[in-house]
């Protein structure tokens, strides 16, 4: 019997949502789990060290094709099973970028592609420059490592970050820090894609996206009231990045829109992302099952929407006991159109534990929906 056999390195959420579609089309999905018991458990099959390259080379022997849930694998351990024949989309070449924000913000720029004014930052001197010049401001951001705000920081001079300027602080994030201009956006926006083996791309709707605490909390579908040379601009963006950067699979670019109507790139993620969780129900083809017929090679969905409005809310724990199922009954009654999801993952405080997606002909209404039904699983009232 044939079969399609997907590995997926990383037991987190993303990995555990790509299991619906996967058994829906019969594809044999795969997950190289850090541990026991997290949250793509269900259909862990292997649980190891991912920078380890025997642990991912025995991994790849039992699928047709490795992809990810997370960024971090090293790309030296990509490059060296590449080398040998194995499948791994996105390839190791895209990856760099998406590991390392500084070739990000080099490659970008090589595109012709907007973002905010950037600099390599090695010491304090290069950093009283950058800030002198551009307002006494600046965003100092770590190249590798960082993710839902960590390694991020507002610095009006070197001292403030000082921690990071030192030998050590340097040496962890490879020598280098990135600064950039703090850019004065009205919004934040979300440009999801996939693109498959052989080329073939495919956009959803640009999306906004509401951050809090730098994590996000809420996405809206399509983006509240974006004008159509916008709505233009960012699938222009998304193809160029992800033909530029040689992407395979699902691509988000989280870009600022400002005051003028303009759209400057922040970050890239190759993989399923929180913007695109929506599409679950808000798509004729869901990001998870996009991605998995972009990795294979299959032919790419529809990206169509299924209603005008799809709004999610993300459940962040609330604190270390926080739990949703007991609230499930209260939730459920309350608000049937509010579809639930939770990852299985142990209570932190603004952890992704879950979400909440309402669809709907009505923003506001779905809004109001999706935020009381988490309010209730939250027990955050
Ligand atoms: P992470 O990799 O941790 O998600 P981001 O680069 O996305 O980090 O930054 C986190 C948040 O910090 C962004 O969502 C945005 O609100 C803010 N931010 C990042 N870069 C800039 C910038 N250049 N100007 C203004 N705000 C920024």
């Amino acid at each position: 019997m044939t079969e399609l056999r997907v590995g997926v390195i990383g037991g987190g959420q993303l990995a555990r949502m790509m299991t619906p579609p996967a058994i829906n089309l019969g594809i044999n999905i795969k997950v190289l789990a850090e541990a026991p018991g997290s949250s793509a458990a269900l259909a862990t099959t292997m649980v190891g060290d991912y920078t380890q390259v025997e642990v991912v080379r025995e991994f790849a022997k039992s699928v047709d094709v490795i992809t990810f849930d997370h960024e971090h694998v090293p790309l030296t351990v990509l490059r060296q099973l590449e080398a040998e024949g194995v499948s791994v989309q996105p390839p190791s070449k895209a990856l760099a970028f998406a590991q390392n924000k500084l070739e990000m913000r080099t490659r970008l720029g090589e595109l012709g592609l907007p973002m905010p004014h950037w600099a390599e930052i090695h010491d304090a001197g290069s950093l009283e420059l950058f800030i002198a010049e551009h307002g006494g401001v600046a965003i100092l951001k770590t190249p590798i490592g960082g993710y839902d705000g960590k390694g991020v920081r507002v610095v009006r001079s070197a001292s403030d970050a000082a921690d990071w300027l030192s030998e050590e602080g340097l040496a962890k994030v490879g020598g280098h820090l990135l600064a950039e201009e703090k850019v004065d956006f009205v919004r934040e926006l979300a440009q999801l894609s996939a693109r498959n083996v052989s080329g073939d791309f495919q956009a959803w709707p640009l999306v906004q996206t509401v951050q809090d605490n730098g994590v996000c909390s809420e996405v809206l579908a399509p983006a509240p009231g974006a004008s159509q040379a916008t709505l233009v601009e960012a699938a222009r963006i998304a193809r160029l990045v992800s033909e530029g950067l040689g992407v395979t699979g699902v691509l988000a670019v989280e870009m600022f829109e400002t005051a003028d109507g303009r759209l400057l790139i922040n970050e890239l993620a190759m993989r399923p992302h929180n913007s695109g969780h929506f599409s679950i129900e808000g798509s004729v083809t869901s990001q998870f099952e996009q991605h998995l017929r972009a990795v294979l090679d299959l032919p790419l969905g529809s990206a169509e929407s299924t209603a005008p409005h799809a709004v999610m809310v993300n459940l962040l724990g609330v604190d270390q006991t926080n739990d949703f199922l007991p609230h499930y009954q209260e939730a459920m009654l309350a608000h049937p159109t509010a579809k639930i999801h939770t990852y299985g993952k142990g209570a932190r405080q603004g952890r992704k534990m879950g979400h909440v997606t309402v669809i709907g002909n009505d923003a506001e209404a779905a809004l109001t929906e999706a935020r009381q039904a988490a309010m209730v699983l939250r027990q955050d009232f």
